[in-house]
């Protein structure tokens, strides 16, 4: 499909892009969506947005799923835990939250915004371990509420936030966004200054998508609105002023068997992976991800930005 001349890169600008065709696969609803591959930073956009997207986000949808409380006990053991894994860096039962809080090393008391927080859970893991001023933002959530002290989810967006925070983090969020530039933008203008971003999706950097395109799982047709590549989203975020600090790889097999599934003809069916693949399949596919993590090659990466502190 010739693409409209004005069209261009969400990332870099450039307006040399590639179009292809992909489906709806995680459910098996098929249809047809153009998305387009760009020829200079390889980032990835969705040019045929629907109008309405929510046929796509089915009520088991993982936004809509039913929060996970802890006991009084819980809690206490956790945020022991989270104590030991931020001061000492020891992680028994390695936590949800992992090599990527160990990276941004926030305060208990940071002010922490997470951007598509859907339940809250994850925010709310933090507030077992300690952390007392959280706050979710996601317009699609049934309604506002105060999930514990210091745990709010708001039903808005983040640029209809009222404070500023220390750590802004999005955790497969990004991706379903339309306008890369806005929610930049708006997460550079609630950072304190010194402030850290997290942008945890899918790249168009790996191998999968290379060398699977269309059938990749993480395309994810057509709830995906934009997949950077590390050099789209550098580019874009360090034009809005953000310095990035390191980008780590954390693929997994997933990549691989549910690409796989794909490729079968499958839906995204988790019951039928033991059908298709052995343990040692499966356990080389692990091993494989590792493998292309290092390599930068796996098919989803952590982006650690800074807004610089004003000189
Ligand atoms: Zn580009």
């Amino acid at each position: 499909m010739p693409i409209n001349s004005q069209t261009a890169c969400k990332f870099c600008g450039s307006s040399e892009l590639n179009s292809f065709h992909a489906s709806e696969r995680m459910l098996g609803l098929g249809g047809d969506f153009t998305y387009a591959d760009c020829f200079s930073c390889g980032s990835i956009q969705l040019l045929t947005i629907p109008e309405d997207l929510s046929p796509y986000y089915p009520s088991g949808y993982y936004s809509f799923t039913q929060l996970q409380l802890s006991s009084f006990k819980t809690r206490l053991l956790k945020s022991l835990r989270m104590r030991a894994f931020l001061d000492f860096g020891i992680a028994w039962k390695a936590p949800m939250y992992g090599y990527w809080l160990k990276k941004l090393r926030p305060r208990l008391a940071d002010r922490i915004a997470d951007v598509g927080c859907g339940n809250g859970q994850l925010l709310y893991e933090l507030y077992a371990g300690g952390f007392s001023d959280l706050h979710g933002y996601d317009p699609f959530i049934a309604e506002e509420k105060q999930l514990a002290p210091g745990l709010k989810l708001w039903k808005k967006r983040l640029e209809e936030a009222d404070s500023k925070f220390d750590v802004i983090m999005m955790h497969h969020a990004f991706e379903h966004m339309e306008h890369p530039d806005e929610i930049l933008k708006a997460c550079f203008e609630k950072l304190n200054s010194g402030g850290q971003l997290l942008i945890r999706c899918p790249v168009a950097d790996s191998v999968v998508w290379k060398e699977s395109r269309e059938l990749w799982v993480q395309l994810d047709a057509p709830r995906h609105l934009i997949i950077p590549s590390v050099n789209g989203l550098k580019l874009k975020a360090e034009q809005i002023g953000f310095s990035l600090q390191e980008v780590e790889f954390d693929s997994s097999d997933f990549q691989f068997w549910g690409t796989e599934l794909y490729r079968k003809g499958e839906i995204l069916d988790v019951g039928k992976v033991s059908k298709y693949f052995s343990t040692e399949e499966r356990l080389a596919m692990q091993k494989k991800a590792l493998q292309l993590n290092q390599e930068g090659k796996g098919d989803q990466a952590c982006f650690y930005f800074r807004k610089p502190i004003k000189a």
